[in-house]
């Protein structure tokens, strides 16, 4: 019986490998997620045939990964295939001692991720993960000391999966969570961030920040997790920058000690800055027609939605009303100005300077305030009459 589980590529190549003689399998979140009823987000295959052996099966080859046991297959949409591994150490990989598939499942995080499924549907579980999948639970396979030692980001994995599934964690394995939380600051912060991502786009951040609390995470991460009071209001994080940016209140840390923290990247670093500003012109007062042309309506709706749950009563900006009056306004950047700093020169016969660019953020400002319209006449008056009051 065929299974419509897999994407074509994906079963292509299961089933070279396996026509190679080598067993081979999907597994993972993949797996996880199609018990579910969800759409896989990436999908993993795992086989017995070493990296070279997969590389001698397939024309089209990337080495990505190579000393982790990975191969991306070009078949013709990339394909990740893992040779079966004890663990994710680089040195266990290049191991010469085969492993099995049920070795290589034991050494996955948790039973609902240590599921496997072959080309023809068969479901390979050894450790219940189906069971689990049914109870919603988070339970490490096997001992949950030996498996949080062993790679503490474990705990945070954990904690992530109880908001992106909405899943419990099970009793034994919480109990050495939190008996482990301080291992994670072992662990490298880029890791960590990666789960705290996807933490906040889940469908309950809520119940991983309890979590969190519960088993003590905010005393290795007191940046994130020592408070969240109105988390809830926030939600849902359409994008995990909006959660990063809840957090700049909620943990009253500055956006340049989160980014410096979790090592955000310069787009997320300049989104918490921009946030942050908005949301201290915020706390002053509404906005105004000059900060709706500057911030980004993605800006704009978080630090709305932040206010909304700080203060309550007061009325707050829908994401629709945002568009609208960003709509409404004359233009919606710089570019659409209908003069360039060259006129500027040109119709006040002056030499370039500092002056310029100040001049053409005055007129912008005219612009979009609609004190002058946007034609090259009215500017060109504008300014000369402007220009010559300052002399
Ligand atoms: P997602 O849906 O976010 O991709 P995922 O479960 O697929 O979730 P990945 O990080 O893509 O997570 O990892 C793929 C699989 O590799 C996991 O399902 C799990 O079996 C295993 N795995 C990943 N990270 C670890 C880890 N730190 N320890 C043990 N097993 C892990
Ligand atoms: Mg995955």
């Amino acid at each position: 019986m065929s299974t419509p589980f897999g994407t074509v590529a994906g079963r292509h190549v299961i089933s070279t490998l396996q026509a190679a003689g080598f067993e081979t399998v999907f597994v993972g979140g993949a797996v996880r997620d199609f018990l579910l009823g969800k759409d896989p987000s990436d999908m993993d295959i795992a086989t017995s045939a070493t990296p070279q052996q997969v590389k001698n099966v397939f024309r089209r080859t990337v080495d990505i990964g190579i000393a982790h046991g990975t191969i991306v297959v070009l078949a013709p949409e990339p394909v990740e295939v893992t040779t079966f591994r004890t663990s994710a150490d680089s040195q266990q990989a290049n191991d010469k001692r085969p492993v099995s598939l049920v070795e290589d499942l034991q050494h996955r995080d948790f039973t609902i991720n240590a599921l496997a499924m072959r080309l023809d549907g068969e479901l390979v579980d050894c450790f219940n993960g189906q069971a689990d999948l049914h109870e919603c639970l988070i339970r490490t396979v096997g001992d949950p000391v030996d498996r949080f030692s062993e790679d503490p980001l474990r705990i945070m994995r954990a904690v992530r999966f109880a908001s992106v599934l909405n899943f419990d964690i099970a009793y034994d394995t919480l109990a050495v969570m939190k008996q482990l939380v301080h291992q994670l600051q072992h662990v490298a912060i880029e890791r960590i961030k990666v789960e705290i991502d996807k933490l906040f786009q889940g469908i309950n951040p809520l119940k991983a920040f309890h979590y969190s609390r519960s088993i003590g995470l905010h005393t290795v991460l007191p940046e994130l997790f020592s408070s969240f009071e109105h988390l809830d209001k926030y939600m849902p994080f359409v994008h995990a920058q909006h959660g990063w940016a809840a957090m700049l209140t909620e943990s009253e840390c500055t956006a340049a000690e989160l980014a410096n923290r979790f090592k955000l990247s310069n787009e997320e670093k300049r989104f918490l800055k921009q946030c942050e500003d908005a949301l201290r012109i915020r706390n002053s007062r509404s906005f105004d027609t000059l900060d709706i042309y500057y911030f980004s309506s993605d800006v704009l709706q978080v630090v709305e939605k932040i206010r909304h749950a700080q203060v309550k009563d007061e009325p707050v900006m829908t994401k629709e009303q945002i568009i609208q009056w960003k709509e409404r306004l004359p233009i919606q950047n710089r570019s659409e100005l209908s003069f360039t700093g060259t006129d500027l020169l040109q119709w006040s016969g002056l030499r370039g300077g500092k002056w310029t660019s100040e001049w053409i953020e005055k007129i912008e400002q005219a612009v979009v305030c609609k004190r002058i319209e946007n034609d090259a006449q009215s500017i060109k008056e504008w300014f000369l009459y402007e220009i010559s009051r300052e002399k």
